[in-house]
């Protein structure tokens, strides 16, 4: 993990700070964060995760679910445009965090210590909470010195919070350690009306209510378990009695009933399962669960078994479990992805192709599709067909950086060296790579394979691209004068 960045941003951030009034909490609660900075910032340090951070799950099933059900909550009350962005870590502690801007961060360990969807989204809930009712941005404002350094620490002790970071040691090592924790934690009072305010979008979105109260409390009691090494969770989210009779006690008022939990949060679950060990435990696992029928969702445990087989390297076993699953006439993209993976390894590459597209008939645009299909062609030999399936989707999600290293990979099996700098640029630039960007469109000027309007766009590119680099350094520059 990349500190420097993060630490000129902060600097950069304190002589800009705005005094803003928020609505308080009993208290001058002042912010020197706006929206704006807490925009950027929460971008700078959600760049760094995604592409320098090992933990980061690049996994379009897992992101695409928890983004389904996060969505969901953040438009059951909406809340000034505000737009949510969700994430997994592969993490083996129990936390979540929100991160300034909207980026809420989930382990997959707590993803896989809920016991039911809406256990899982009142977590969410509590932390869009965090976000809409801009926490991070108030601790800051309540610090009545609230230096450069100290932001600094405070946001990037947001992330020390994951166990093994280097962050953490990094904040440690640079004498920010004094106080750390304290700043990290939300305070009581922000905890409360986290709790509120995230019960009533779980309501309003339809998921049962008693879901928070019931992991917290969970949560409240395996902690004593682990005496001093408290998990991470509850550390960053101060956790009392009080706070879990609270929430019974609205929650007792709120009308009940019953939410089952939707096929993929189940297959979402059986799939971290599966890779939080090696394929030889899971495979050994889901049998025994099969064959006790211990399990909340017998077509989860099947696809977790299919699952680990493949990835056990044992086809043929998990095409048959993959066909008793079939059987339950289900339908889920994420079946569809593990039917057209079976078929390549099967060295099936007709049968997978065939898989995909009558699947992305079905769920037009969902991501692990067209990645999968994309990828597939592009291995296949079809690179002319990748690209047109790339092209198709860019102009829907312009910023994904994904879909332009699909179009650089299949532009380079065709040989168009022009357009394949030119994607490569742009997945650097979403990379927030400007320099090695402005490079690849310099690579693209001298390609010398491309036409005439291929060649202006790319000048009209690398114009765009140098003066944002410019800008850059010189806001790096103003950082250095306080
Ligand atoms: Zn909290």
């Amino acid at each position: 993990m990349k500190i420097k960045p993060l630490l000129a941003l902060l600097v950069f951030l304190a002589p800009h700070a705005m005094a803003e009034g928020l609505p308080d909490l009993g208290e001058n609660a002042l912010t020197d964060l706006s929206p704006v900075m807490e925009q950027k910032l929460g971008a700078s340090i959600m760049r760094d995760l995604r592409w320098n951070d090992p933990g980061y799950l690049d996994d379009p099933e897992v992101t695409a679910y928890l983004n389904r059900v996060g969505d969901r909550l953040a438009a059951a009350i909406p809340d000034g445009g505000l737009r949510f962005r969700f994430f997994a870590l592969r993490d083996p502690t129990l936390n979540a965090f929100a991160l300034p801007g909207g980026y809420i961060g989930v382990h997959t360990a707590l993803i896989l210590s809920t016991q039911s969807e809406s256990e899982l989204a009142g977590v969410l809930a509590h932390e869009i909470s965090h976000v809409t009712q801009h926490h991070i941005a108030r601790m800051v404002g309540k610090q009545k010195e609230a230096t450069a350094i100290s932001l600094a620490s405070l946001l990037v002790a947001v992330l020390a919070a994951r166990s093994n970071s280097q962050v953490s040691q990094a904040a440690m090592a640079g004498g920010a350690a004094a106080g750390l924790q304290n700043q990290l934690n939300y305070s009581r009072d922000f905890e409360r009306e986290a709790d509120r305010m995230g019960l009533q979008r779980l309501e309003a979105a339809g998921f049962d209510v008693r879901g928070m109260a019931i992991f917290f409390e969970r949560l409240q009691r395996d902690s004593r378990l682990y005496e001093n090494n408290a998990p991470a969770y509850l550390r960053s989210h101060p956790l009392t009695t009080e706070r879990i009779s609270d929430m019974e006690g609205r929650v007792e008022s709120m009308p009940y009933h019953q939410v089952p939990d939707s096929l993929e949060y189940q297959l979402v679950r059986a799939k971290l399962r599966v890779a939080s060990g090696t394929a030889t435990e899971a495979v050994a696992d889901f049998r025994s669960r099969l064959q006790d029928r211990k399990y909340t969702s017998e077509a989860a445990a099947r696809y977790g078994l299919a699952r680990a087989l493949l990835a056990a390297g044992n086809a043929a076993e998990a095409e048959q479990e993959r066909l008793a699953l079939s059987h339950l006439k289900l339908d889920s993209p994420m079946l569809d992805t593990l039917e057209a993976e079976i078929r390549l390894a099967q060295k099936d590459k007709p049968a997978a192709l065939a898989v995909y597209r009558r699947a992305l008939l079905r769920h037009p645009h969902e991501k692990a599709l067209i990645v999968g299909l994309a990828e597939a062609l592009i291995v296949g030999n079809e690179p002319v067909a990748a690209v047109h399936l790339v092209e198709q989707e860019l102009p829907l999600t312009p910023s994904d950086p994904d879909l332009y290293g699909l179009q650089a990979r299949a532009y380079g099996a065709l040989g168009r060296r022009l357009l394949q700098h030119r994607a490569q640029a742009e997945l650097y630039a979403l990379q927030g790579r400007l320099k090695d960007a402005v490079d690849q469109l310099q690579l693209a000027q001298r390609a010398g394979d491309g036409n005439f309007y291929e060649l202006s766009a790319v000048d009209a590119r690398l114009r765009e691209l140098k003066a944002k680099e410019r800008e850059a350094a010189k806001e790096a520059k103003d950082n250095k004068q306080p």
